[in-house]
């Protein structure tokens, strides 16, 4: 029998399917389209996603496919430097677009010996005690011991299942597309820079083939997002808010996207679980949904790996919930702040100007700046050491750096005082004995995904702590 059927092979399907195969598990994923898509959405990996990437080796592969840009300029688009010294190696954001990501991800997978069956597209599942039946359209029923939908916002699992996505509508929509425009680059540069003063969501973003990205605001909310725009409807909103329609032509992929924001009531009903934005929507100010994602596949896949090989500890398949769902609430409230900020109407104006005065404060600025980033979350482990919940940066060793002895996805003692030891567990532990100038504690213990679970130097307290996350020794 296959142990987890993923449904859904975007970025978060993706990452998931590949963290349980590191761990042996055997991973089906069902992806409904038989061929990956045109439309590019995400333009960009956020330091903490660029850690992940770091801390499975697949660093250098994404570096060699985007370009750094500085922090700065992702709260509302209000333009401020990033402050100096994050606390991450990787201070910038990674340009690429989500086909590229999507793509990576796939090959990674595949070299892990995931499955993905493209064309097969889930449309109802049972379970009951021992495992999950999956309906395809092609009438077969695949079954499995657990199924997670990473099959994004309208989630076919999530309806299926019966899980609440309480949250709001679209109050407003943006066409987005790729084209060709005959207008000269220097309208458009000056274009871009006197609508955006006050509009946003519209701009144009050469592709460096002689194409543009273009966003601009619809004139409404469509009844049926997924119908796609027309070029007439480009064109006339191009006119209607910049007073020209740059010529555009030759559409390559047009789209509309929302700010409808809902977020699931549960994470987990029984054996299937949600991930990414099946869990989760909002507007992608800021750049968010796709870290989002993947940040959550990062924290379920080490746990659900854990339950199918029999060693979790009681409750830590249910801390994949209590851990990711306040994440993403706390996203989905600073899109909803984002957008308020970005509204054209005088009082939100005036806010944004308030909250950009405010951002000069350094610390007003690092503290948007790690929220947007996801390197500031705290996951609540109880009472404790300042690094405790924590994700760990990535620090120097004597024999390399830390992250890069972290790409089996195993938990990781590491201890500088060289006097502890993880016996009992060295299965599912590693044990690193070094030291780091830039590390102030005798000795952590690290999950897979990289969260502190432990700060000290005394074996007994360590053993308290190991089984918590790790099951018997
Ligand atoms: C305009 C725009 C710009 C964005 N920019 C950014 C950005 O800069 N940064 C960022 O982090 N995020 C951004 N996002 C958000 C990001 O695109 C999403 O959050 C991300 O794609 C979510 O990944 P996912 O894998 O959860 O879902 P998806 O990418 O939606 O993948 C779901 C997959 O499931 C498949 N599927 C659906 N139903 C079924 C079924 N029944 N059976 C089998 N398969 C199924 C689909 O075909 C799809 O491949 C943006 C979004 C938009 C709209």
């Amino acid at each position: 029998m296959i142990d987890v059927i993923v449904a859904g092979g975007g970025p978060t399907g993706l990452m998931l399917a590949s963290e349980l195969r590191l761990h042996g598990v055997h991973v089906l994923v069902l992806e409904r389209d038989a061929e990956p898509t045109r439309i590019v959405r995400s333009l960009g990996l956020h330091a903490r996603s660029i850690e992940v990437m770091d801390q499975r080796g697949l660093l250098e592969r994404f570096l060699a496919l985007g370009q750094k840009y500085p922090l700065g300029g992702f709260f509302a688009g209000i333009r401020k430097p990033a402050p100096e010294r994050l606390d991450t190696a990787h201070p910038y954001t990674l340009g690429i677009p989500q086909n590229i990501t999507d793509r990576l991800l796939a090959e990674h997978a595949a070299e892990v010996g995931v499955e993905i069956r493209r064309g097969c597209e889930l449309v109802g599942l049972s379970q009951d005690e021992d495992g999950v039946t999956a309906e395809l359209a092609d009438g077969t029923q695949p079954r499995a011991r657990y199924l997670v939908g990473c099959d994004g916002g309208r989630s076919t699992v999530r309806k299926l299942l019966g899980i609440g996505f309480p949250g709001e509508p679209a109050t407003v929509e943006t066409l987005l597309g790729e084209m060709r425009v005959t207008a000269n680059p220097a309208t458009i540069a000056a274009a871009n820079e006197e609508v955006r003063k006050t509009q946003l969501r519209f701009g144009l973003m050469p592709l460096g083939d002689g194409a543009y990205r273009v966003g601009v605001p619809a004139a409404g909310v469509a009844e049926d997002r997924a119908v796609p725009p027309t070029m007439e409807d480009f064109q006339r909103q191009l006119r209607a808010v910049a007073g020209t329609d740059f010529g555009a032509h030759s559409p390559r992929w047009l789209s509309r996207f929302g700010n409808s924001t809902r977020l699931a009531d549960h994470y987990r009903a029984g054996r299937a679980l949600l991930a990414g934005d099946a869990a989760h929507i909002h507007s992608p100010a800021g750049g968010q949904g796709l870290n989002l994602g993947i940040q959550d596949a990062f924290n379920l896949g080490w746990k659900l790996a854990a339950e199918v090989s029999g060693w979790a500890p009681a409750g830590l398949l249910d801390s994949y919930h209590t851990e990711r769902r306040p994440v993403a609430a706390d996203v989905l409230d600073n899109t909803r702040a984002m957008m308020e900020l970005m509204s054209v109407e005088p009082g939100p104006q005036s806010v944004r100007r308030l909250v950009s005065e405010l951002m000069d404060f350094e610390d007003v600025n690092r503290y948007l700046i790690e929220k947007i980033t996801a390197i500031g979350i705290r996951y609540d482990f109880g009472e404790g050491h300042e690094l405790l919940g924590r994700r760990l940066r990535d620090v120097g060793l004597k024999q390399g750096r830390l992250y890069g002895l972290m790409h089996g996805g195993r938990g990781l003692l590491l201890d500088q005082t060289g006097r502890l030891s993880v016996a009992g567990w060295a299965d599912r532990v590693d044990h690193v004995v070094d030291v780091s100038e830039e590390l102030d504690v005798p000795a952590a213990l690290l999950r897979p995904d990289g969260h502190v679970a432990w700060v000290g130097e005394d074996q007994q307290d360590l053993l308290r702590q190991l089984p918590k996350w790790f099951g018997r020794g």
